[in-house]
């Protein structure tokens, strides 16, 4: 299957000029959502992965199938203030202005093998905050999947250290 088939591309949302990738027509469709989660799932299933961390909402939407057939567990990324318990914050700067993410501190165990899931890899810079989170709760991140990766943006060559799957590459 040809992901890209079942991608739409909304133009000039949410501001003029960016071609949003939705992926909620891929989502909709059965046969197609099944074969995007299992082909993510066998990129990793060599790598005894113990939990899969995703951003919200869309990084939910993906995370978890792909936790529920790796026979992991899922652990969310929030915008501050969605998390019940203590959490940790990581803080970064975007072209304008900061954004924030948080992770509940007791979700990880130092040690535990970590795969980062989320539907869209841009700039990569809610992987990379994702990632300084799991890592400063002791977790081994051993890989990063994607439905969609936007190569014109370079998330990948930020994020070199690690090993990235994506399905759709534009
Ligand atoms: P980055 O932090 O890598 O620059 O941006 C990735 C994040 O922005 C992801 O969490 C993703 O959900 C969201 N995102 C940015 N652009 C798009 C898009 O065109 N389509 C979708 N579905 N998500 C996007």
């Amino acid at each position: 299957m040809n992901f890209k088939d079942k991608i739409r591309i909304i133009p000039d949302f949410p501001e003029a000029g960016i071609r949003f990738k939705d992926i909620t027509t891929l989502l909709k469709d059965g046969a197609a959502f099944r074969q995007a989660i299992d082909a993510l799932c066998t990129a990793f299933a060599a790598e005894q992965i113990d939990l899969v961390v995703g951003p919200e909402a869309r990084g939910f939407a993906v995370g978890a199938p792909v936790a529920y057939r790796l026979g992991a567990g899922f652990v969310p990324v929030r915008k501050p203030g969605k998390l019940p318990a203590e959490t940790l914050r990581y803080e970064y700067t975007l072209e304008y202005g900061k954004d924030a993410l948080e992770i509940h501190r007791d979700a990880i165990m130092p040690g535990q093998r970590v795969l980062v899931v989320d539907d869209l890899l841009a700039t990569g810079g809610t992987t990379e905050a994702t990632i300084r989170m799991v890592e400063q709760l002791g977790g081994k991140v051993v890989g990063l999947a994607f439905l969609i990766e936007l190569s014109y943006l370079n998330g990948r060559s930020r994020l070199a250290d690690y090993r990235i799957v994506s399905l759709a590459v534009y």
